[in-house]
């Protein structure tokens, strides 16, 4: 049975269309469907998987406007962010489409024969994304586990579905074969659990938050079912006071507020050493008046609205009685907007320095040394993200690998790159996606032993 869902744009508060949701009956009979197609998609030779992997990328090129406008109408990203995103899912696609024929496994040197490894799909891979990125974050799944010769079930979040369905649609009309790649749409406390729950489903691929992350793995281990969590973040800025501060400060607004901060790689503490705290806080407050929260449409828009009335609620539960030092701006009338919000931090065990908020608000704390920098950073449980800026290499370095962290980047605040590893330490996830061998994590490793005995 399917009701059917309203789905709400979050810059106008309107319901823009509705989809089918789907009960657990008929996610069981998508996730059967995909164990009944998986055998031949395993023997579609490598170099035919990957033209067909090509081809869907090629698709989702051609459709890349389309897609954006798509997501700017159901999730409220900027333009620019959308079609960055759109393009993500080509780029992801056509980087694994080369992977098929380099999944190469090892001859190992033994006594008495020959001894070679094979990486062997699993059979169906359940992914489940949130709302915040619906686009990238489905494409880090759905690529690569296709790519390693698995079947993908892919269940949006109910509160953006429409892109994920309509790259469904696209696999299809690229050649993909029927039932090798699906979206449900459904909710996570019962359709994505039954990924959990399914014995046909050999793979949860989760990305949200940690709770339910963590409910997904303790489901797991009943059938020692493989999964890989990528959860919350609180990642930090570190600045010391012989970086370019200019060019810190300048940047320091979008690595929290794009995506109204609804990033898990958001860096939503900004730590800054002592003597450089006065001039960086000087600049930084330029910068984030500068923000130009506008019209998801408008091209020259840098930050739209929350993604519902819910994520606004809670978001502004951290910022009553906070310690707000100065705010940006934001549109009034309907719309979930939020302006950007940064907050001069003294009590390092208050709320808002400790919790992910998932919103544009952000914590500066000044540091006083080298030492109680990466100290700092390392406050909390989490560990997905973070920056540094100085000028002193050896720091940067000794820094970066003193942070309790998956990705760090130094003098940039960039933090995924597709051809790049990408995950958390702590409880900001299991297991690592993109890069070079993304597909191992989509594979059992299979040991064959072959006796050359006479
Ligand atoms: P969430 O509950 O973790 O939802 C993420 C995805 O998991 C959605 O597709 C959701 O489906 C599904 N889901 C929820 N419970 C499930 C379960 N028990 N079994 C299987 N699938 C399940 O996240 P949220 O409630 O939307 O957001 C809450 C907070 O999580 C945010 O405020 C933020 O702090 C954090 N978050 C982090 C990330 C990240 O990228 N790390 C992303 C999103 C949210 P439905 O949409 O149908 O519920
Ligand atoms: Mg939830």
């Amino acid at each position: 049975m399917t009701t059917p869902l309203d789905i709400i744009n979050p810059s106008t508060e309107e319901v823009i269309t509705q989809v089918a949701m789907l009960d657990v009956g008929e996610a069981d009979r998508v996730i059967e469907r995909a164990a009944v197609a998986a055998p031949a998609w395993r023997r579609v030779t490598p170099a035919d998987r990957g033209r067909l992997l090509r081809r869907f990328a090629e698709a989702v090129d051609a459709h890349i406007e389309e897609l954006a406008q798509l997501e700017v109408a159901n999730s409220g990203h900027t333009i620019g962010n959308a079609r960055w995103e759109a393009g993500n899912v080509r780029d992801v696609l056509t980087y694994y489409s080369a992977a098929p024929e380099r999944h190469i496994g090892k001859q190992i040197p033994v006594a008495g024969g020959v001894d070679v490894t094979f990486y062997e799909p699993l059979g169906v891979v359940g992914v489940i994304v949130p709302w915040n990125f619906p686009m990238p974050i489905a494409g880090w799944g759905f690529a690569p586990a296709l790519a390693a010769g698995n079947t993908v079930v892919l269940k949006p979040a109910s509160l953006t579905p429409l892109t994920a369905l309509r790259i469904g649609e696209l696999a299809l009309e690229a050649g993909l074969p029927e039932n090798v790649f699906q979206v449900v749409v459904g909710e996570g406390s019962s359709v994505g659990q039954r990924f959990v729950t399914h014995p046909s489903v050999r793979k949860v691929c989760f990305t949200g938050s940690t709770s339910a992350g963590q409910r997904i793995m303790e489901g797991c281990a009943a059938q020692m079912k493989r999964v890989t969590l990528e959860l919350g973040g609180k990642s930090a800025n570190v600045i010391f006071a012989d970086a370019d501060l200019e060019r810190a400060a300048a940047a320091a607004p979008y690595a929290v507020f794009d995506n109204a901060g609804q990033d898990c790689c958001a860096r939503s503490r900004i730590l800054v050493e002592a003597s450089a705290y006065d001039r960086f806080m000087e600049l930084f407050e330029v910068a984030v008046r500068n923000v130009k929260v506008l019209d998801p449409r408008d091209e020259a828009s840098e930050m739209g609205p929350l993604i519902s009335a819910g994520q606004r609620e809670s978001v502004s539960s951290y910022v009553e009685g906070a310690p707000v030092a100065f705010r940006g701006h934001a549109p009034e009338g309907p719309g979930y907007w939020f302006p950007p919000t940064v907050l001069e931090t003294t009590d390092r065990s208050e709320r808002t320095y400790c919790e992910e908020i998932f919103g544009p608000v952000v914590s500066v704390v000044p540091f006083a040394d080298e030492a109680e920098g990466v100290a700092m950073a390392n406050d909390g449980p989490y560990g997905l993200s973070g920056s540094i800026w100085t000028r002193d290499v050896g720091r940067a370095l000794r820094a970066a690998r003193g942070i309790e962290t998956g990705t760090i980047s130094i003098n940039s605040n960039s933090s995924v790159r597709y051809a790049t590893p990408f995950g958390g330490f702590k409880q900001s996830g299991l297991g690592r996606e993109l890069g070079p061998d993304a597909l191992r994590s989509f594979s059992e490793e299979k040991n064959v032993f072959i006796s050359t005995e006479e």
